[in-house]
C-alpha cells in the first residue's frame, strides 16, 4: 500500500503539482526560510515577504550580522514574531557553531530555535533528499482523511497515530516530490473545505471519501471559551512624532514597537499621564476594536492623546519619537501599522 501510496502521488505531483515556488531549489537556507514562514501562513502571503527578505538577507551569514529589529521589521506584517526571533538566533548558532553552513544532520537542525519535528524533516528531504516523514497540518488533514483516523490532530494519541502512518507511507526513494505532492495534494486538493475528491490521485481507497466522512475529518479541535482582555494604547502624538516603546522579547508582539498599552486593572490614563508628567492639549477617544491571539481575545481601545511639549520623563531606553511615516516601515505589528496609518 505504501508503495502505492507515495506512487501515486508522485506521479500525480509531476504533471499537477506546483513547480514554479520561489524556495523549489536545493538550498538549505531558502527551504529553511519558506518552510518558517509557512508554518501559520499561505503561500500567497508568504510569497511576496519571502522575496523580500531574501533580498535583505541573501544568506545565513547576512541574517546572523542583522539586528533582531531589522529581522522584525522584514517579518512585520507576517505576524506570530516568535518565528522572525528564532530564525535571526538560529542564524546567529549557525554561524557561530556550524562555521556559517546549515547543518545536515537531522538531529542537529531540530536543535535549532523554533525548528520542530516535522520542519526539521521537510528541511532534510527537499533541500537533501534525506528519506524523513513530514507531518505538518495539510498533511495531517490528508492522512486523517485518507487512513480515516478520529480524533483532534492537535491531541498527543491522534498525533502519534499520525506519525506511524507518514513513516509507513514513506517511499525508498523520490523523497523530496514526494514531499512536495503532499504538500501539493493538502493545499489544492484535500483542502479544509470543499475538498476536489474527483481529481485526487488517493481517491480510490481514501477511507473518508468511502465511509462519506470526508466533512468530518479531521475532527475539529475541541471547543474552548477564549478568554477575554481589554486593554488601553496611548498614542502620544507630538506634532507628525508619535511616541513608541519597545516590547520585551518574549510575550505578544516581542521585540516590537508599540504604543504604550495600559491593560486593563493597571490604572487609568490619567494615572499614567500623571506618572510620566505628561500634559495633554488634546484627547480622542477611537472606536474599540478587537484582536485575536492563539489564547486570548484582545479588545483595544485607542486614545490619541496630542501633547504641547514632549515630556522629559518619557526618554527612556527602548522607546522613542519616531515620525509617523517612518514609524510605518519599523518593526511594528499590523495592527499598530493600521492604526498609525489612521493618524
Ligand atoms: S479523496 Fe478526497 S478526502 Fe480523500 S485524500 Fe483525496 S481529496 Fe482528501
Amino acid at each position: 500500500m505504501a508503495g502505492d501510496f507515495s506512487a501515486r502521488l508522485i506521479s500525480w505531483q509531476r504533471v499537477h503539482g506546483r513547480h514554479d515556488l520561489p524556495w523549489q531549489v536545493r538550498d538549505a537556507y531558502r527551504v529553511w526560510l519558506s518552510e518558517i514562514m509557512l508554518q501559520q501562513t499561505q503561500v500567497i502571503t508568504v510569497i511576496p515577504y519571502y522575496q523580500r527578505f531574501l533580498a535583505a538577507f541573501p544568506n545565513i551569514a547576512a541574517l546572523a550580522a542583522a539586528t533582531e529589529e531589522q529581522v522584525l521589521a522584514h517579518w512585520s506584517g507576517l505576524g506570530y514574531y516568535a518565528r522572525g526571533r528564532n530564525l535571526h538566533k538560529a542564524a546567529q548558532i549557525v554561524v557561530t557553531q556550524h562555521h556559517g553552513e546549515f547543518p545536515h544532520s537531522f538531529d542537529t537542525i531540530i536543535e535549532l530555535p523554533g525548528i520542530g519535528r516535522s520542519t526539521a524533516a521537510a528541511i532534510c528531504a527537499l533541500a537533501f533528499h534525506e528519506r524523513r516523514a513530514i507531518l505538518d497540518g495539510n498533511v495531517k488533514r490528508v492522512l486523517a482523511r485518507y487512513c480515516g483516523i478520529e480524533g483532534w490532530t492537535g491531541a498527543k494519541n491522534v498525533e502519534v497515530q499520525l506519525w506511524q502512518q507518514a513513516e509507513a507511507l514513506l517511499p525508498a526513494s523520490d523523497v523530496a516530490t514526494y514531499t512536495q505532492a503532499l504538500m501539493d495534494l493538502g493545499a489544492t486538493i484535500c483542502t479544509r473545505g470543499k475538498p476536489k475528491c474527483c481529481e485526487c490521485p488517493l481517491h480510490a481507497d481514501c477511507v473518508a471519501l468511502h465511509t462519506d466522512r470526508v466533512a468530518e475529518l479531521p475532527t475539529p479541535r475541541p471547543q474552548k471559551a477564549v478568554p477575554e482582555r481589554h486593554a488601553t494604547f496611548l498614542l502620544l502624538m507630538h506634532g507628525s512624532e508619535v511616541w513608541l516603546e519597545k516590547r520585551p522579547s518574549s510575550g505578544i508582539w516581542g521585540g516590537l514597537w508599540c504604543p504604550p498599552q495600559i491593560d486593563d486593572g493597571q490604572g487609568i490614563v490619567q494615572d499614567y499621564l500623571h506618572r510620566n508628567g505628561i500634559t495633554v492639549s488634546e484627547r480622542v477617544d477611537m472606536p474599540e476594536f478587537s484582536h485575536t491571539f492563539t489564547h486570548f481575545k484582545l479588545h483595544i481601545t485607542p486614545v490619541l492623546l496630542r501633547v504641547a511639549h514632549k515630556p522629559s520623563r518619557v526618554q527612556q531606553a527602548g522607546s522613542l519619537w519616531i515620525e509617523v511615516n517612518e514609524a510605518l516601515s519599523a518593526a511594528i505589528p499590523t495592527l499598530v501599522r493600521s492604526l498609525l496609518s489612521k493618524l
